[in-house]
């Protein structure tokens, strides 16, 4: 083999499909199903889940448009099998699409036993170059009671939404479990140890977003953990560092992800890692063991989709087309798909500040056009963080809905090197929201 991949998640099955396109013989084991978190236990799922949970709230505005919705039940089960079947498909399209390209597929746990040689159930097989993309997988707290607390692995399949949720964590999966779970019904208490949410966002987003949850109904307990969990036969007792005790029907932790590093052999090679357990690669996603390569959420650099696809397209043509590009870590756009839903890209103003550049902030707050017929006080707010040396508009922040779908394309914008001016005289599409960063005129005092 020229290239054997363990992991046939995002990174792993788009890297062995690239190098398979580009001549190289591949193999790849997968101990689970072929997607990996994203289709199986991450984005997708998430997704449809996320796409129910807005149905209420959009229901609430139909009234204002004149619709009465009479006898209109939510049924979970049903929601799940269909959720469950798409995802069905998607693994079958993933293992024609190996096929296809001519990749070996072995089911199986693979462990990696000398530099060239990875066994699986038992049977070696040698190849020129190993990539590791295994993925990461959810941790829970070493707090007394942590046996009662849930992943969100596991709240893909709970038997029925929980009438009462605490949901441990201020990041990605926490708030889109909260609003998820809000959104089909459950009570949702959201615990986070900081007094903003989403660390490394712009802070007037997650200021932004904090409020807007709230004002939705979730009961956002900040700057607070959780010291620990029983069971009572009311429900699950959480008794948080105030003192204060909350009772729910579930207890999620949602407190980030660890690397799939162990049972690998990675040890026994001695594959440098870094103090979270994440590997160590160079820019052309090389170990510290010269025919060990790593991508994807085991590197620890962003667990994203599509990054784990740049990486897998950057290692391919490092490795095997002879002809390296480089991941731009800087412009990555990302989203959380909450209600409201928050998308980014590139610079915030702390990180700006914390940089010293001289530059201007434009932002914007407004009720979108859909509500106005409604009693929903909700706001958009949108924000534009633009270079004062030469005009380039370095971050584009956005809370409100379809903000993922709009901040995708001025992502296109921000790589571009777009100015404040290019946005300026770009002529909007009206009416929207999105025009309404091209119709920011007065800077921030
Ligand atoms: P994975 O997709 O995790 O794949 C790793 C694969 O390796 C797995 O299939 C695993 O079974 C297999 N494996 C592990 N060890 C072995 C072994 N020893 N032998 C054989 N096989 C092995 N990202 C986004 O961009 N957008 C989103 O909306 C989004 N939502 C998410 C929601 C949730 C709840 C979660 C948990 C994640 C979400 N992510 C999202 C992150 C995204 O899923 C990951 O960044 C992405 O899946 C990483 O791809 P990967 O190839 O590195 O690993
Ligand atoms: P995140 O890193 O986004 O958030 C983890 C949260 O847990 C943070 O708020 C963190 O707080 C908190 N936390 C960590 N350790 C502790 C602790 N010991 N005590 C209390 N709180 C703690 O991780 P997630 O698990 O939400 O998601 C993992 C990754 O998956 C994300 O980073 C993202 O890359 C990806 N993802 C992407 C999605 C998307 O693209 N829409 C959706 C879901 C996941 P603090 O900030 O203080 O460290």
């Amino acid at each position: 083999m020229d290239l054997f991949t363990i992991g046939g998640g995002s990174g792993g099955i788009r890297a062995s499909r690239l190098a398979a396109e580009a001549g190289a013989k591949v193999a790849l084991a997968e101990a689970g199903r072929l997607g990996g978190t994203c289709v199986n236990l991450g984005c997708i799922p998430k997704k449809l889940m996320a796409y129910a949970a807005s149905f209420p709230h959009e229901m609430e505005t139909a009234r204002s448009y004149g619709f009465e919705a009479a006898d209109l039940r939510f049924d979970w089960p049903t929601l799940l099998r269909n959720r469950d079947h798409e995802i069905t498909r998607l693994n079958g399209l993933y293992q024609q699409a190996l096929e296809r390209a001519g990749v070996h597929l072995i089911r199986g746990h693979a462990r990696i036993i000398d530099p060239h040689t990875v066994e699986v159930d038992d049977q070696p097989i040698t190849a020129e170059h190993i990539l590791i993309a295994t993925g990461g997988k959810p941790w829970k707290p070493t707090i007394e009671g942590a046996e009662f607390a849930i992943t969100s692995d596991d709240a893909f399949h709970l038997p029925e939404p929980p009438k009462r949720i605490l949901i441990v964590g201020g990041g990605y999966i926490a708030i889109e479990f909260a609003s998820i779970f809000h959104g089909l019904g459950s009570e949702v208490s959201l615990l986070h140890r900081r007094p903003l949410l989403l660390r490394g966002f712009d802070h007037d987003v997650a200021k932004h977003l904090g409020e807007a949850l709230r004002a939705r109904g979730i009961d956002l307990l900040l700057e607070r953990t959780v010291e620990r969990i029983e069971k009572t036969p009311s429900g699950l007792q959480a008794t948080l560092s105030d003192e204060r005790v909350v009772i729910a029907d579930a207890v999620l932790c949602a407190m980030g992800r660890t690397p799939n590093t162990k049972r690998l052999g990675i040890e026994a090679l001695s594959v440098k890692r870094d103090g979270d357990d994440f590997i160590v690669v160079d820019s052309s996603y090389r170990t510290s063991v010269p025919s060990l390569y790593a991508i994807g959420d085991v590197i620890g650099k962003k667990a994203l989709t599509p990054v784990a696809l740049a990486e897998a397209r950057a290692f391919v043509q490092a490795v095997f087309r002879q002809e390296p590009i480089s991941v731009d870590y800087a412009q990555v756009p990302t989203a959380v798909f909450s209600s409201p839903p928050v998308a980014t890209v590139g610079v915030t103003e702390h990180e700006a500040r914390a940089e010293h550049l001289a530059f201007d902030v434009y932002e914007s707050t407004f009720r979108p056009l859909k509500a106005s017929l409604t009693p929903d006080p909700e706001r958009t707010y949108m924000k534009l963080i633009v270079d004062r040396t030469n005009d380039r508009v370095l971050g584009c922040h956005m809370v409100g809905p379809n903000a993922p779908e709009i901040v995708q394309g001025f992502a296109v914008a921000l790589r571009c090197g777009a100015t404040k001016h290019d946005f300026d005289s770009t002529i909007g599409i009206h009416p929207t929201a999105a025009e309404e960063f091209v119709t920011m005129r007065s800077k921030r005092p």
